[in-house]
Order: C-alpha cells, then sequence, then structure tokens
C-alpha cells in the first residue's frame, strides 16, 4: 500500500495506529525496533585508525627509525633494546592518541544527549511529552510553529502548516503543507502531505503519524554527510599544522646536515649515521601537539557546559574567544521577563499608578477588560498547582485583572471568543473577535501603538504620543488596545491590521534589567567587547533600558528596523560601529546586522530563539540559542545553547574560550622549544666531533615521556584573571605574536647553551671521556629542567605560591613523571637498557642545580618583559 495516496483511516490501519494513539503495550513492542535517532557515521576500525595515526610524517619517521634499527640489531651493529624502545614508544603515541580522541568523542556525544529533545504525541488517547529518541512507528506527534519535525511522517490534519525544509532540500522558502491525499511521488519536495525529520514548522500546526523513524527517515539516509560538516579544523588548529609541518622539515634537513656532518667529516659508519639522523629528525617534531590540541578544546566544551553554556561543535570554542561583538535580545536575555503592568492611561484623562483601585463601570475597567479579553496567557490548575502558561507580557495582563479581582475567564463569560488572529511579532499586533450579550461582535485589536489601525485626532495624536514617551523614557515596554463594534462577524481570517479600532488606552510594563548582567556588559567592555541590544520594543523603551543597563549612552543612536531598511548594506556597514540599540527590528533584520559587522572585520555572537531567528544565528560567527524560551529550530542551528537564557552566561563562555586558547599557546611555548633546543644541541655537538649528545631512545623518552604528560595538563589551567582585560584575540593574527616569538628563543638559545655546556663537562672534566656519563646527565637536566619550566611558562604573571597550587593534575603527572624519568636514569640494569650509566656526587651537583637555570632565567625575562610592557603602557 501506498501511504501517500492512502486516506487517513487507511493510513491509520496501515501503521495499526488510531487518532487516540499507540497503547502502552503496542510501543513497548514497537521500542524493540530501535531507538529514533541518527548513528553517528561509520567510525573506522582500529586498523583503519592505526593506519591513519601511522601516516602522519612523524610517524612515518618513527616507523622508519624502527625498521632500520631492527635491521641494525638483526646485523649485529645495535643492541636489540633500540628498536624495541623507538617501537614502544611509537605504539605509545599512537595509542594515546587513539585513546584521546575517543574519549574527546565521548565528551561530546555526552553533551549532545544534554541537549534532549522532546516531542507532544498522543498515547492511550492522552497526550504527553516524551524523549523524541522515544518515538516509534505508529506514534501521533502534534506538531506546532517552532517544533523541529522528530520522524518523518504522514500528515493527518494541517491547520496552516509551513515547514522550512532547507536541510533537506536546499530551499529556504517554507512549503505549504496539506493532509490532502496525493499522487505517490519520490521527490521530496512534492510530497505536500508528509513531513520530515530535521526539518523546522514555521507556522500552523498538525498532527502527524509516525511512518519512520531513526536512520530509516530521509535525513537517516544523509546523516552521513551531516557527521562530515563537523570534522573542519579551526583556524588554530591549521596555523598549528602549518607549524608542526615546518618544524618537521627544519628537523629533516638538520636530519640530513648530521648525517652529512657525521658520515664525511666525523668517520661515522653508514648505519650509525643513518639511525641517528633519523632519530633526530623523529625528536625535533612536537608529536604531541595536534592532539593536546583536540583535547583542550574539548576540555573547553566541558568546562562551558558547567557554566551553562552547550557548545554544539567543538571547534566554536575558539571561536567564541575571539568573539568582539555581541548582539543580545532584550527580553529574558538582558532583563529578567518578569513583567509587571505598573502605569495605565486611557484618553482624556492623566496617567496613572496600577496601585490605584479601578472602579467595575469606569473607562479603566473597560481598558482593562479589553487586555484581558485579548490576552492569550492563562493561570491553570493542574494536580492542585497553579500554573501560568503564556508569555510574560501576556501573563502581566492576566496578573492586573488578579488586582482588581477578575479573570480572564470571568471576562469572557460575557464575550466569548470566536476567532483570533495571533500575535506576530512582525505586524506587533494581534486581534480577538468576541459574541456580546447583545449580540454584535467585538473586535479588539492589542499591540505597539506604532501598529494599532487607529485613527486619531491631531490633538489626540499629540497626547498618545507624550503618553507613550513618557512611559517608554521610565523603560516600560507600552501596550496599546483598541476596539470596535461590529454588526457582522468579518468574512475571511481574522486581520489584526485590516479593521479600524478606536484607542482604549495604554499600559506600560516594567521588565527590570538582570543586575548580573549590567556587570557581565561591563566586564564584556573592558574585554574590548561591544554588546549591543535587539529589540522589538519602541525605541523610546530600548534607548532607557540600554542606558540604564551600560550598553549605550544617552546621546548614542538607536536604529529602528525602518530606518534599517531605508540603508543600502554599503551605508549600514559604514554607520554600524555608532550604532548600539536595534529597536522595533524584525528577525530578518538581524542577519543584516551580522552581515554589516562581519564585513567590517568582526567576529559576532548573535542571540536569538524564535523560528525567524535561525538564518542570522546561522550566519553569525557565533550563534546562540536560548536553551529555555528558545525553539527546537533555533537551537539546530546554533553553536551555543545558553541552559539559562542569561546574558552573563555568554561572557563567562567568551571568558572560556580566551583561557582555552591561552592555554593551547602555553602548551605550544612548552613543547617546540625543547625540540628545538635539541635539533641544535646535536648539529652543534656533532659538528664539534664531540658525538652524539642523546640516542634516539632518549630524545623520544623526553619527548613523550617528560614533555607530552605534563602538556596534556595544560588545558586545565585556570583563567590568568586579567584575561577579560585584554582586547580579544584576533583570528587572523599568527600564534607568535603577543610576545610568544621573543620567549620561544629566549628558552632554545638557554637550553641549546645548558645542555652542550652540561655535556662538555660531563665528558671532559666529570669523566674520562665517557659519553654515557655525559648522556645520562644531559637526560637528566634536559628532562627535569623542561618539566620545571612548565611553572613558569603556564603563568603570564611572576611566579607565586599560586602558580603551583592552582592546578593539582599538572602537579601530580609531573611528580610521576619526574619519579619515571629519575628511575629510568638511576635504577641499575633498568638504565643500561635506555643507555644509561651512574653518576658521581659531584655530577649530581651539577645535575640538580643545573636543572633550576632555566627557569630562573626564564622567570627573570618574564619579570623583565612585564616590566617593560608597564613602562611602555604608562608612557603612552
Ligand atoms: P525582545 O527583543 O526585547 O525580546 P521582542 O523582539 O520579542 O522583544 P516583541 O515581543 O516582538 O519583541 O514585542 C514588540 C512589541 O510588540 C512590544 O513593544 C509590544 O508593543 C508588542 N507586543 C509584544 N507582545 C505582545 C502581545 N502579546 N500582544 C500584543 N502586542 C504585543
Amino acid at each position: 500500500m501506498s501511504k501517500e495516496k492512502s486516506t487517513n483511516k487507511q493510513i491509520l490501519a496501515h501503521y495499526k495506529t488510531s487518532e487516540q494513539g499507540l497503547t502502552t503495550e503496542q510501543v513497548t513492542k514497537r521500542k524493540q525496533n530501535g531507538l529514533n535517532e541518527l548513528q553517528e557515521g561509520k567510525k573506522d576500525n582500529i586498523f583503519k585508525q592505526v593506519a591513519l595515526h601511522l601516516s602522519d610524517v612523524a610517524s612515518l619517521v618513527l616507523l622508519f627509525a624502527v625498521i632500520l634499527s631492527t635491521y641494525l640489531a638483526a646485523t649485529g651493529f645495535e643492541k636489540w633494546s633500540q628498536p624495541l624502545i623507538i617501537g614502544s614508544i611509537l605504539i605509545l603515541n599512537v595509542s594515546i592518541s587513539i585513546y584521546q580522541e575517543k574519549s574527546a568523542e565521548k565528551a561530546l556525544a555526552a553533551l549532545k544527549d544534554m541537549n534532549v529533545r522532546e516531542s507532544t504525541v498522543i498515547r492511550n488517547g492522552i497526550r504527553q511529552t516524551i524523549e523524541s529518541k522515544d518515538l516509534v512507528v505508529g506514534d501521533i506527534v502534534i506538531l506546532s510553529a517552532g517544533d523541529q519535525v522528530p520522524a518523518d511522517g504522514r500528515l493527518l490534519t494541517a491547520n496552516n502548516l509551513t515547514i522550512n525544509e532547507s536541510i533537506l532540500t536546499g530551499e529556504s522558502e517554507p512549503v505549504e503543507k496539506t493532509s490532502a491525499e496525493q499522487e505517490l511521488t519520490k521527490e521530496l519536495s512534492q510530497r505536500f502531505n508528509e513531513a520530515f525529520s530535521g526539518t523546522g514548522v514555521v507556522s500552523g500546526n498538525a498532527l502527524m503519524v509516525v511512518t519512520a523513524i531513526g536512520m530509516d527517515t530521509e535525513l537517516g539516509s544523509i546523516a552521513g554527510l551531516l557527521n562530515e560538516t563537523e570534522k573542519k579544523k579551526t583556524p588554530l588548529q591549521e596555523k598549528l599544522d602549518s607549524l608542526s609541518k615546518s618544524l618537521t622539515s627544519v628537523a629533516l634537513i638538520g636530519g640530513v646536515l648530521i648525517f652529512i656532518i657525521g658520515f664525511f667529516f666525523r668517520g661515522f659508519d653508514l648505519s650509525s649515521g643513518l639511525i641517528m639522523g633519523v632519530s633526530l629528525a623523529v625528536a625535533a617534531v612536537p608529536e604531541t601537539l595536534p592532539i593536546i590540541v583536540t583535547i583542550s578544546l574539548s576540555y573547553g566544551v566541558i568546562k562551558m557546559s558547567k557554566k551553562n553554556a552547550i557548545m554544539r561543535r567543538v571547534n566554536s570554542v575558539e571561536t567564541v574567544g575571539s568573539i568582539d561583538v555581541i548582539t543580545s535580545d532584550k527580553t529574558g536575555t538582558l532583563t529578567q521577563n518578569q513583567m509587571t503592568v505598573t502605569k495605565y492611561w486611557v484618553p482624556q484623562n492623566a496617567p496613572a499608578e496600577t496601585s490605584t483601585i479601578i472602579s467595575k463601570d469606569s473607562k479603566e475597567f473597560q481598558l482593562m477588560r479589553f487586555m484581558g479579553l485579548a490576552t492569550d496567557a492563562q493561570v491553570k490548575e493542574v494536580d492542585g498547582q497553579k500554573v501560568e502558561l503564556g508569555d510574560s507580557t501576556e501573563l502581566a495582563i492576566i496578573h492586573w485583572l488578579q488586582k482588581a479581582e477578575t479573570t480572564r475567564a470571568e471576562l469572557e463569560k460575557d464575550y466569548p471568543r470566536i476567532d483570533e488572529d495571533p500575535f506576530d511579532s512582525n505586524k506587533k499586533l494581534m486581534a480577538t473577535l468576541h459574541k456580546t450579550p447583545y449580540g454584535k461582535y467585538l473586535l479588539i485589536v492589542k499591540g505597539a501603538i506604532d501598529r494599532l489601525p487607529v485613527q486619531l485626532s491631531d490633538n489626540e495624536n499629540k497626547q498618545v504620543q507624550s503618553v507613550n514617551k513618557q512611559f517608554a523614557r521610565q523603560a516600560l515596554r507600552v501596550l496599546a488596545v483598541g476596539y470596535t463594534l461590529l454588526d457582522e462577524k468579518p468574512t475571511g481570517p481574522l486581520d489584526a491590521t485590516k479593521i479600524p479600532v478606536k484607542l482604549a488606552g495604554l499600559i506600560g510594563i516594567i521588565d527590570p534589567p538582570r543586575p548580573a548582567a549590567i556587570s557581565a556588559i561591563e566586564k564584556a567592555k573592558n574585554a574590548g567587547i561591544t554588546t549591543l541590544m535587539i529589540t522589538g520594543d519602541h525605541p523610546e523603551t530600548a534607548k532607557a533600558i540600554a542606558v540604564q543597563m551600560g550598553i549605550a549612552e544617552k546621546n548614542d543612536q538607536v536604529m529602528t528596523g525602518t530606518h534599517l531598511n531605508d540603508l543600502s548594506d554599503e551605508e549600514l556597514q559604514q554607520n554600524i560601529k555608532n550604532i548600539k540599540v536595534y529597536a522595533r527590528v524584525s528577525p530578518e533584520d538581524k542577519i543584516r546586522i551580522v552581515k554589516a559587522w562581519q564585513a567590517n572585520g568582526s567576529t559576532i555572537a548573535m542571540t536569538g530563539d524564535g523560528v525567524n531567528d535561525a538564518p542570522a544565528i546561522k550566519a553569525a560567527d557565533v550563534g546562540i540559542a536560548m536553551g529555555i524560551t528558545g525553539t527546537d529550530v533555533s537551537k539546530q542551528a546554533a553553536d551555543m545553547i545558553l541552559t539559562d537564557d542569561n546574558f552573563e552566561t555568554i561572557v563567562t563562555a567568551v571568558e572560556e574560550g580566551r583561557t582555552i586558547y591561552q592555554n593551547i599557546l602555553k602548551a605550544v611555548e612548552f613543547l617546540i622549544v625543547v625540540n628545538f633546543a635539541q635539533l641544535f644541541m646535536m648539529i652543534f655537538a656533532v659538528a664539534m666531533g664531540w658525538g652524539s649528545p642523546l640516542l634516539a631512545e632518549q630524545l623520544l623518552l623526553i619527548n613523550v615521556l617528560a614533555d607530552g604528560i605534563p602538556g596534556f595538563y595544560i588545558c586545565r589551567e585556570p583563567s590568568e584573571g586579567n584575561n577579560m582585560k585584554k582586547a580579544p584575540i584576533n583570528r587572523q593574527t599568527s600564534i607568535f605574536a603577543d610576545g610568544l616569538a621573543q620567549r620561544v628563543s629566549f628558552r632554545a638559545v638557554v637550553f641549546t647553551i645548558l645542555t652542550l655546556m652540561i655535556f662538555g663537562l660531563g665528558q671532559f672534566v666529570l669523566s674520562n671521556s665517557d659519553i654515557h656519563f655525559a648522556r645520562t646527565m644531559l637526560f637528566l637536566v634536559l628532562a627535569l629542567g623542561s618539566m620545571i619550566d612548565i611553572y613558569v611558562i603556564k603563568s603570564r604573571q611572576p611566579l607565586s605560591l599560586q602558580t603551583f597550587a592552582n592546578n593539582t593534575a599538572l602537579n601530580f603527572s609531573l611528580g610521576l613523571t619526574m619519579l619515571v624519568v629519575v628511575s629510568i636514569a638511576t635504577i641499575p640494569g633498568l638504565r643500561e637498557v635506555f643507555g644509561f650509566t651512574a653518576l658521581s656526587d659531584l655530577a649530581w651537583v651539577f645535575v640538580i642545580i643545573s636543572v633550576f637555570i632555566p627557569a630562573i632565567l626564564l622567570e627573570i625575562n618574564k619579570r623583565w618583559t612585564l616590566r617593560r610592557e608597564t613602562e611602555l603602557a604608562l608612557s603612552e
């Protein structure tokens, strides 16, 4: 049976369901067929993963070293320990990479689960909300505007239903849907009586019977494609990749150079020359860096989620740190969304406070009645508890009615509602039609005064404008209400803009700012981030709140949607930096605001909650959706979801993003210097004829063990506190900006000189030309010395007790790694395996003193640079 051609009755019978929905037994049985979930793209098997990790340049060179040293051991030129050690390190490196990648993926999958999607269904004849993943074929789903369709289904009813199917068809215009029977077609865009998983309901409502779930849906068939798009590298990862490539090339050139010098001038035989050249090249590559970056970003995702910001893409963590403009909705994000009617006005009277008592036969009560009748909010009793339903503007009216001891239900007893045109934030109006006790029809239109279809004399108009301004300047949201009595019921769908009405009055509603948002705006300002306010409210109301909150100055410009539409894209781009507040704008205008800022080189974050906000959220560098009030469609388009709908959370996430970025740079500084130092030291020592200062396996021990493991824990460094006192990180600037190049060169020079001195001292002064003795000293100084440096590197502030105490995981890993390093170099039996030997007491004294020298010099360099920076800042 083809589902498209069938009647509702046939389709329900086919899926063994009814309009009352499935029974509990049917659901339990059908659940055995699996959950309504998309499976992640097919994972590579373990062999493929290993092959993938082995195919990067560093691992390839390492593999080459294993093969070569195995050959050398088999032919008796080398000990077997060498290929074994290099091989173990290669295995360790690949295993860590695979393990880390797995745990990063797991963390992300767990976060995706936190963003649970729900559906409204009818089961056992009862309407209920369930997790979308528990839907089964045959379920009856209720769809309404703002929902994301949770599964594929055939429509049983459809009222003004339009659905945006761009995710499947690429067509951005919403498609009108119907429940009518239709000819069979495979063409998705022509299947008007079906709704598809992942698409967004733009308007209307519908009942749908689920026909396919999970991977059987149309979305399921392209799910593989969707997963792939998430794996793009961030600008930072790309910069690090190219850094790694340059380092590999330098290392390879160094390797070739050493080989040539050793072979032609120092009498190396071919085999030892070869293996030293290759192992040096390997040792000079920071193998652990890419893994550390991935872990840092995933760790950022986890930390942000604990602070109420759920990142939907790992890569956005970095972008969040670069935000320099945050464009925020007013109601609920910057303000408390706790609305209260405080003022009202009826024509010819003076404005009054809502604390005054209103008699039931006055003009004032008439205003209250019209407001109450044209309200959709209500207070309901559920399980003996009072539950408030509706948006906060309307609930403010319900509370006002309570002050006069009346309710919407009581008002509707005399004036039952028979038709309506729901509130639309583009029209900024809504209308309701009521039957009167005298057989006439009462039309009420409620909304923004500048949109109300009301005719006023010049004098009346002057009075209205003056009251409107007076309310707005006190940061009140102003609602107007008009009415008219009709003899006949209007034909066709009711339209709030069409029929002229008489003005009944205005009310002023207060929505206090969130105190935490005010301090967050100040914090953002200090961090070089501009906060902008977007609202559907009147420009005067918007400006009054913006000034109260520190977003705008008294003389700053406010732009209205109308003004915005008069400007060309170029004009908007030129003026955009002067405008802090956008009032009476529609969601469609938001996208132009985003593009104008981006054209000026900004990294912009944009909040939104409605279906129409999705394109602007998508266009922004960081699209932010509201977790509580946001629609599924807006969440789906977003990079970040605020679980508390709070502006402060955005600023906290920016701070977190900046910390993660700084920590990655610290890991770069910590890791690559040792690689540079090893390279220079080897080239110099071999050129001088001192022999190879470290063996291949010793170099690798330092890179993977001494540097790699503590390097992982740098990503857990807390924020340095001054992160939000600096300008945003520009995504285009080099990672070596901001003094990193100077610090890296300084430390590389210190280590090269120190290690060469130790090597010379060990070989020619403290021992009788014993190269193993010298290598043991050098190994300990380089490994332990670079580890101690981590404390100087991890903070840009001078060393303090706090620097040592604030990262327990790092301290612990460092302690353990130091123990392993010292054990390898000292425990008899073990040390010989790695080419080490026992040291004299005097040598130990030199080692112990030397391990602290780099840290001391780095700290002096840091303090000197900081002082110079302060002097420069003061002299400016
Ligand atoms: P914000 O950006 O601050 O969250 P918004 O964009 O959601 O605000 P709207 O809800 O579109 O703003 O409100 C814009 C204007 O529409 C209000 O100033 C008010 O005059 C009018 N308005 C808001 N809610 C209603 C309603 N329920 N009924 C009638 N008019 C309303």
